[in-house]
C-alpha cells in the first residue's frame, strides 16, 4: 500500500494533559507510523462542553500504510490504553477525557462510513483544530470545498479562544 499523509488532533482536558499528549504521541509512533511533523501545544476553549478545564491541543502529521478503519481501531486503543472512557449508551454531553485522537483529513480523500468520516466533519466549525493545524499544514486542500486549511481559518467564525503555548 502506498504511503499516505493523514492529519490528526489530540486533545486532553483531563490529569496531566501534557505527558497524556506525548504518551499518545509516542504510542501512535510505534503503532501507526511515523509522526513526521507536530504544532505546538495550544490550550482551547472547551466546545459544547459543560466541564471548563481546558484543554490541550496539539496537531500531528502522520506518514502510515493503514487503511483507515485500521488506524481508527489503532487510535481508539490508544485512547483507551490512556484511560478515556466512554459512557454506556453512547452520546450524552461531551465529557471530560484524558485523551481523544481524531483524524482530520487523510491526504485528499473522501471516507464516508458509519464508524468514519474524513475529512473530520467538524473540521471548519473550530478554531481549536484549524489552528493547530495550519501551523503544520496550512496549505493542505479540504477535498469537500477545494479550500486550503489556511483559508479554513480565515472563514471560520467560531471564537473560541486558543492559546499557543
Ligand atoms: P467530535 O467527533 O465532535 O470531535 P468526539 O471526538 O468527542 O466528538 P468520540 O466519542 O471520540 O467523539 O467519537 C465518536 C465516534 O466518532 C467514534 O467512535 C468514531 O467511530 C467516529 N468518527 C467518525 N469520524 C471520525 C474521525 N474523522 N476521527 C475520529 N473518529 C471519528
Ligand atoms: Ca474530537
Ligand atoms: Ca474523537
Amino acid at each position: 500500500m502506498e504511503m499516505e499523509e493523514v492529519f490528526l488532533l489530540l486533545g486532553s482536558n483531563r490529569g496531566e494533559r501534557r505527558q497524556i499528549l506525548e504518551r499518545a504521541l509516542a504510542l501512535v509512533g510505534e503503532r501507526a507510523g511515523e509522526v513526521s511533523q507536530l504544532s505546538s501545544l495550544y490550550e482551547t476553549e472547551p466546545w459544547g462542553f459543560e466541564d471548563a478545564v481546558p484543554f490541550l491541543n496539539q496537531a500531528a502529521a502522520l506518514r502510515t500504510v493503514r487503511e483507515p478503519l485500521e488506524l481508527l481501531g489503532i487510535l481508539q486503543g490508544i485512547e483507551e490504553e490512556l484511560g478515556r472512557r466512554r459512557p454506556v449508551g453512547g452520546a450524552g454531553p461531551y465529557l471530560p477525557r484524558t485523551i481523544d485522537i481524531d483524524i482530520l483529513l487523510w491526504g485528499g480523500r473522501v471516507i464516508r462510513g458509519s464508524r468514519l468520516t474524513v475529512p473530520h466533519p467538524r473540521l471548519a466549525l473550530r478554531r481549536f483544530a484549524l489552528v493547530p493545524l495550519a501551523e503544520i499544514a496550512a496549505e493542505a486542500v479540504d477535498p469537500l470545498t477545494g479550500l486550503t486549511v489556511a483559508r479554513l481559518l480565515e472563514r471560520c467564525d467560531d471564537h473560541g479562544s486558543v492559546k499557543r503555548l
